[in-house]
């Protein structure tokens, strides 16, 4: 049974990625996922998940985590695909005008003056409470799923099919913010002081979005030198972006084109592409060395290997990639060399970007254990709850409970990235040991290319014990961040 079924993990994979790709670069309008899901139906089916449970091919577990996932998502691709409809239709009032919902949260976040920042948050709020029903009724869905397939609830259904243990994962997770809980609160609390004019214990969720874009660098960062700055820097890798025929960079501007920059790896590793719309800013920089972490991972992993260990297995292992090029930015040597700052402003603002980084690992480690109780309980009257009491404990911001269904991805996906965070501190820290302080040389380059060749192959775990670590230390990242 594995060959008919690599063979169509192959196809859908490309499938899915070229029509995300086609449609969120402005090239085609309608976005049909779920056209592609229907057609591939028999992946997701009850009767697939059981064939592989029952069965003895190499690598069960991958398959039975994608086909378990596939299956859940089924029960509500259809309700997924009208709710973004109606999201992508709703208007909300700002400052008299009517303008989407989407696009009014880039209008929140780049608003100063808190009072109107704050309306055009609690008009967004209004939206997502009135669409709570439908996300409660497709999480009812998945949850029967779940109970019908035998397993006792959500989390353990995940847990199945996952190489780290949640409940052990979760008191590292537990740990790090405590440890982190003092430094955190005193600089963060500067910040928003500073940007937002507003005090910690009053802050809201739009407070801390304003106040960490640290805008006042905005122009250290110009649109025209990010593609030079990139292919200088994988130069210094020993990679010549030009001369990467299996990777595409799309920049053009185009009227239906998404702002968010990401990477979709249609064929991995013959074609890659990374999609951007570049508007100037550190922004424009942090997402699409992130993205180009993906890049290079997808575009140097091995074209042998079989589609299990292309395609499947966890999403974290490209992420630690990802963060490991995004992180650039926190490395002053980075930003002299190849942004010409300052001394000065560079230890500034590799000091506030640090804050960024850290306040998105509180935020994920309280997303994280808010999801443990949802998803082991299953109780989404009082999830709200949970989840405002979590993300106020990680972040000192009055996270509403109206957001508890909205901010949530599935199958614990904020756990691959918690790992992912603490394992790239990690990875840096053994390039520094082998290749000095600025560690970005051709050796670094070999070594990693040597890591990417084995695409999804090796867990987490695995990468790191090459990397010449026993295990996730959360340690590293904590002294990394200033602990
Ligand atoms: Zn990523």
């Amino acid at each position: 049974m594995i060959e008919p079924l690599r063979e169509k993990v192959e196809k859908l994979n490309e499938e899915m990625n070229r029509e995300y790709y086609l449609h969120f670069s402005g090239q085609k309008e309608t976005l049909e996922l779920s056209k592609i899901m229907e057609k591939y139906r028999d992946l997701f089916s009850k009767e697939m998940v059981e064939k592989i449970k029952e069965s003895n091919i190499p690598e069960k577990e991958r398959f039975l985590a994608f086909s378990l996932r596939g299956y859940l998502e089924d029960a509500v691709k259809e309700d997924v695909d009208k709710l973004q409809t109606e999201l992508a239709g709703r208007k909300v009032k700002v400052n008299g005008e009517e303008v989407s919902f989407y696009y009014a949260r880039v209008l929140m976040v780049n608003e100063p003056e808190r009072e109107k920042r704050r309306k055009i948050y609690l008009r967004r709020l209004e939206v997502v409470e009135e669409t709570n029903g439908k996300r409660k009724e497709m999480w009812r869905k998945e949850y029967e799923r779940v109970k019908e397939l035998g397993y006792k609830n959500y989390t353990e259904l995940c847990q199945a099919t996952y190489p780290v243990k949640y409940k052990d994962f979760l008191e590292k997770c537990e740990k790090f913010l405590e440890n982190t809980e003092t430094l955190f609160f005193d600089r963060f609390e500067n910040l928003l002081r500073r940007e937002s004019r507003v005090r910690l214990g009053e802050a809201e969720p739009h407070d801390g979005a304003f106040a960490l874009k640290l805008r006042e660098f905005d122009e250290l960062f110009p649109r025209e030198k990010l593609i030079p700055t990139v292919e200088k820097f994988l130069l210094s890798l020993g990679i010549d972006l030009k001369s990467q025929h299996n990777v595409h960079i799309d920049l053009e501007v185009r009227e239906r084109k998404h702002p968010r920059a990401f990477c979709a790896p249609v064929k991995i590793p013959d074609e890659i592409y990374l999609n951007h719309l570049p508007a100037g800013g550190m922004e424009d920089y942090d997402t699409t060395l992130h993205e180009l972490g993906h890049v290079e991972h997808f575009a140097w992993t091995e074209r042998e290997l079989a589609p299990e260990y292309r395609i499947l297995g966890l999403d974290g292992v490209s992420e630690v990639y990802a963060f490991l090029f995004q992180y650039l930015l926190e490395d002053e040597g980075f930003l002299k060399e190849f942004l010409g700052f300052p001394d000065g402003v560079a230890k500034r603002f590799a000091d506030l970007y640090k804050l960024v980084h850290l306040y998105l690992v509180r935020r994920y480690c309280g997303k994280f254990r808010y999801e443990m109780e949802l998803h082991t309980e299953m109780d989404l009257e009082n999830g709200g709850k949970i989840y405002a009491r979590s993300l106020r404990e990680a972040t000192g911001l009055l996270y509403p409970e109206a957001g508890y269904l909205d901010d949530l991805d599935g199958f614990f996906y904020s756990a691959d990235y918690l790992l992912s965070w603490f394992a790239e501190a990690q990875l840096r820290e053994t390039l520094r040991e082998k290749f000095g302080r600025k560690w970005w040389c051709e050796e670094a380059g070999e070594f990693l290319k040597e890591l990417w060749e084995m695409g999804r192959k090796y867990t987490i775990g695995e990468v790191l014990e090459l990397a010449g670590w026993k295990e996730v230390d959360i340690s590293v990242l904590e002294k990394e961040l200033g602990c």
